[in-house]
């Protein structure tokens, strides 16, 4: 797999080298397929390059797509016609400071209980269970289009973009309700319902016992010195609990919002939990940072599959400043107040419920928003929510998607295999 992984970063360097030579003289690059068909020609001219048939000629192919991918988003960035954050122009990989991974979208791609089976790399063991992706592919509601082999902290893993026939129902199992979920740190999520229920999640105990940990390591991993054999191991256990945190995260993540999802029809979150990324600096920021990404990512497609709806509050909606009671506004509070207080009506509410509330108001509001403008807007493939004209946006299957299939990811860790590539390792 790291051989694997070696040719996918050498076709992407050989790749990127090829369009610039070809920038500087004419003004252009190459397409993914052209570089393709360079390559071809190359690889039978240089014997040095002889090696390149100890690994699928697909990886060849797919770092080549993923470049002409890269150079095109750079150009869209540069543009403007592309959102979110501004993309350099893409640049070389080294190995051991990039990120191990190589995708397959040809050739033998399967699974199997606890196996995969890929091109060239033969049967691996996995860690997890593939037996629903297995389903779906036996009863023909699903089929691979491709299969990615990443390494993230010392484990690799593989993630097979999958199109599936989902049935979506025509309405919501429970028409007319709604929630407003606040995310926080502390406490994973809070969430208020239509009928003033508050549903607070903390989160597994295993994440804040690995909040902390994470903080230990990362000091652990400060105090060593720079370019040090110890520094290289702290990496480790630092990288590798990183993980851990994030998995245990995204596990209750997915719980929470699976639940929130089929409960009710509208969901509404905040844009952004700038306040607690501000009081949590010092706290493994990322890990935050990716949480609320992730949790609101999960909400909009999972909304879809209940033919609910997602509305995103805008990131200046003031959730924590308004009192959910008398819709009186503070003029400041600060981060260490967990306790909201009305001055005007005198009403005492958890901070987060509050949020909270105030986005279930946002729902009533939205509605009619919605339905003025006629904001029927389905996400974008690569985006959480289609932006909207006004003061949020929102996002919705319209009824012509309805029954449509759509694609999903479906990814479990691999057992790495000591064995060369094309052996059949089904004990490991
Ligand atoms: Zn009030």
């Amino acid at each position: 797999m790291s051989s694997h992984a070696g040719a996918a970063r050498y076709a992407w360097n050989w790749g990127l080298a090829a369009c610039r030579d070809r920038y500087d003289a004419e003004g252009k690059w190459w397409s993914g397929a052209e570089l393709h068909r360079l390559w071809n020609k190359a690889k039978k001219a240089d014997s040095a390059l002889g090696w390149w048939s100890e690994n699928s000629k697909c990886v060849y192919q797919e770092a080549f797509r993923d470049l002409e991918r890269a150079l095109r988003d750079f150009v869209r960035s540069r543009k403007g016609a592309r959102g979110g954050r501004h993309l350099g122009f893409p640049r070389f990989k080294k190995r051991g400071r990039c990120r191990d991974s190589f995708r397959f979208s040809t050739g033998a791609l399967r699974c199997a209980g606890r196996t995969v089976t890929l091109p060239r790399l033969g049967v691996i063991a996995t860690h997890e269970s593939t037996r629903k992706l297995a389903r779906r592919l036996d009863n023909g509601t699903a089929r691979i289009l491709s299969a990615t082999v990443s390494r993230t902290a010392h484990r690799w893993h593989v993630s097979f973009t999958v199109r599936i026939d989902r049935d979506v129902p025509g309405r919501h199992a429970r028409p007319g309700s709604a929630v407003g979920v606040d995310l926080g740190v502390a406490t994973l999520l809070t969430a208020v319902d239509d009928h003033g229920t508050v549903i607070e999640i903390t989160g597994p105990k295993a994440l804040r016992a690995g909040l902390r940990k994470l903080r230990r390591l990362s000091k652990a991993h400060s105090r060593t010195q720079r370019g040090s054999a110890n520094r290289t191991k702290a990496a480790g256990r630092l990288a590798r609990h990183h993980a851990r945190v994030a998995n245990v995260r995204a596990d209750a993540l997915h719980k929470a919002t699976s639940d929130l999802a089929s409960r009710y029809e509208t969901v509404v979150v905040e844009d952004l939990n700038v306040s607690g990324m501000v009081a949590h600096r010092r706290l493994a920021r990322a890990v935050t940072d990716q949480g609320f990404g992730i949790a609101r990512r999960m909400l909009a497609y999972k909304t879809g599959w209940h033919d609910g709806r997602l509305i995103v509050a805008d990131r200046w909606f003031p959730s924590s400043k308004t009192c959910s009671g008398c819709g009186g506004r503070k003029p400041s509070l600060t981060l260490a107040e967990r306790t909201f207080r009305c001055d005007a009506c005198g009403l005492v509410l958890g901070r987060d419920v509050n949020a909270a509330r105030n986005l279930l108001a946002l729902a009533a509001s939205g509605t009619e928003r919605l339905n003025a403008c006629g904001g029927d807007v389905r996400p974008g493939p690569g985006r959480a929510a289609a932006r909207e004209a006004g003061t949020r946006h929102c996002a919705r299957r319209s009824d012509r998607d309805r029954h449509r299939a759509n694609d999903g990811y479906l990814s479990g860790e691999l057992i790495p295999s000591p064995a060369p590539h094309g052996t059949v390792n089904g004990t490991c």
